[in-house]
């Protein structure tokens, strides 16, 4: 059996049949028989149709229409249309694009409504619309490509990852099973997942997570850049896997002329600096991105300034199982040095931190710390790359005072933190950190002449203490009141100078929250 025969009814039937049965464990099952059973060669088109995609992920085709367009030529056909059929004429209607092309698309997606059965034309519908309705995630496909072919679900789930296109992991997985999973390549115009770092206190921790040595860059507050280029083609995708190559000529010109060694794959971050030379705020910056019409002007209105910290390909050979030391070196080979993120191998906190100052001191957000044996992980977020940001800092009340313990049995020394909401007090965290033993003891006394309860563990106390808490990042946090938690707070001085009617209050510390976003650029 050839994709030319296999009918796409039976497609239609099968999302008929998910969308009638509830439990994910029968979608599973119904998936993976369904695609057990394809030619190999049918898988990848059956994939894209069962999750609502015209094309394949890493296709760049778009059908560039909306409906069907509307039948008066009599009743639906015998059913005899065929996944190749489907794939076909989406085709050939991708190709009509352009200007005046409207016609003829309607007139192909006519004639293919026209072969097609009731059931099949409510199947066409949905895959352009990609409202499929069947319940049927991402995730549940993957499984069932996993289920369907006997490989393991973690590297099918990885093959996904560096593909980024389930056709391509499910054609893979059906001609040549776990092992072709296993060995799946990176390729030129297929975006992969970001790496992403997880947040660390400090140097000390860092070092010793990366053996020793970490390679220190400063953190760039821009948006970051996946950018390929195989010959003259040149592709960006943002941090979301958007592609943005329309909106950033002036990028892909760089490619061409001031970049080597491709095909290649960069990852980096990209700035729009004023001319002073400061960065712009990411919503300015993310006015380049989005543009696509008139975008010359805006390109010498916001020159944009490129940063590059690792290196995926080069010579169109995948980098991502190297060491972070070999990908730099690719990475300078490909760039010649320039467009270059600042960087230093450090092996002390005190190099370290006098590091960190300088990328401060320059305007940055602070630094990303990097593992140099580490391979580049997709989509993963681990201790091989840390980012150490400027601490922020709040002020907040002590309301509370949990006991010590050993050493600290006598002192009260696990601060309750909290800002204020309206004339109350709402927790946002707690904190042991900051103070030398002098200072809690001082404070312990203090806290003391404050109590208002004691349950043996937890002495609640009137709220008249201020101290300036830093923190590295405000997170959302079902466990207190004020529905937010400060990350690795510490009290870094007593505010005798305030009231506690001064503290940080929490619709302050909202707007705080928020602005994290607003400069990390999720958004795309
Ligand atoms: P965050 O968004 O706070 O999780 O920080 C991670 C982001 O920092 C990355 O996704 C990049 O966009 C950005 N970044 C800036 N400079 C670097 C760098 N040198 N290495 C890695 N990421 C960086």
């Amino acid at each position: 059996m050839i994709l030319g025969m296999v009918e796409f009814a039976r497609l239609a039937d099968l999302c008929r049949r998910l969308r009638t049965s509830p439990g994910r464990l029968d979608k599973l099952a119904m998936l993976a028989d369904y695609l057990r059973a394809l030619p190999p060669d049918a898988v990848g088109p059956a994939v894209a149709f069962l999750t609502g995609r015209p094309f394949p992920q890493s296709d760049p085709r778009v059908l560039g229409v909306r409906w069907l367009p509307s039948l008066t030529d009599g009743p639906a056909a015998a059913t005899s249309l065929t996944l190749g059929d489907v794939a076909v004429a989406f085709g050939e209607i991708a190709e009509a694009g352009g200007a005046g092309s409207r016609r003829t698309r309607d007139d192909l997606l006519r004639a293919l409504a026209a072969r097609a059965s009731a059931d099949e034309r409510e199947m066409l519908q949905r895959i352009i619309t990609g409202e499929m309705r069947t319940g049927v995630s991402d995730g549940l496909v993957l499984e069932a490509i996993a289920r369907a072919f006997a490989a393991p679900l973690e590297s099918t789930r990885r093959a996904a990852l560096r593909l980024g296109d389930l056709s391509a992991v499910a054609v893979l997985a059906a001609r040549g099973g776990a092992a072709a999973l296993t060995s799946a390549s990176v390729r030129p115009f297929v975006p992969l997942l970001p790496m992403l770092a997880q947040i660390a206190e400090d140097f000390e921790d860092v070092l010793e997570a990366h053996g020793g040595t970490s390679a220190l860059e400063y953190k760039y507050d821009g948006a970051r850049i996946q950018l390929h280029r195989d010959g003259e083609r040149v592709g960006i995708w943002t941090r979301r896997l958007s592609e943005v190559t329309r909106s950033l000529p002036d990028v892909v010109e760089t490619a061409r002329r001031e970049l080597g060694a491709a095909p290649f794959i960069l990852d980096g971050e990209v700035l729009a600096l004023d001319a002073a030379g400061r960065p712009l705020p990411f919503q300015e910056l993310m006015r380049r991105f989005r543009r696509v019409h008139e975008v010359d002007r805006l390109v010498r209105e916001m020159p944009l300034t490129l940063y590059f910290f690792d290196c995926l390909m080069a010579d169109g050979r995948s980098l991502i199982d190297e060491p972070y030391a070999s990908r730099w070196e690719a990475l300078t080979r490909v760039t010649g040095g320039r467009h270059l993120a600042e960087r230093l191998l450090a092996t002390t906190p005190e190099v370290a931190r006098e590091f960190q100052a300088k990328a401060l001191a320059a305007g940055h957000e602070g630094l990303v710390a990097k593992d140099l044996r580490s391979t580049y992980e997709p989509g993963g977020r681990g201790k091989r790359w840390f980012k150490l940001k400027t601490a922020e800092t709040v002020d907040c009340v002590i309301i509370a005072v949990d006991r010590g313990s050993g050493r600290r049995s006598q002192w009260l020394s696990n601060y309750h933190l909290a800002v204020r909401d309206g004339e109350a007090f709402a927790d946002v965290g707690k904190t042991f950190k900051g103070f030398t033993d002098r200072q809690f003891i001082e404070l312990t006394e203090r806290l003391w002449t404050l109590a208002v309860s004691d349950d043996g563990y937890t002495v609640r106390v009137r709220p008249e203490v201020v101290v300036e808490v830093a923190y590295n990042e405000i997170q959302k946090s079902p466990t207190y009141r004020s529905g937010m938690a400060l990350r690795f707070a510490r009290i870094t001085r007593i505010r005798d100078d305030k009231a506690p009617s001064q503290a940080t209050t929490l619709d302050e510390l909202s707007r705080l929250y928020e602005r994290q976003f607003a400069t990390k650029g999720r958004s795309v």
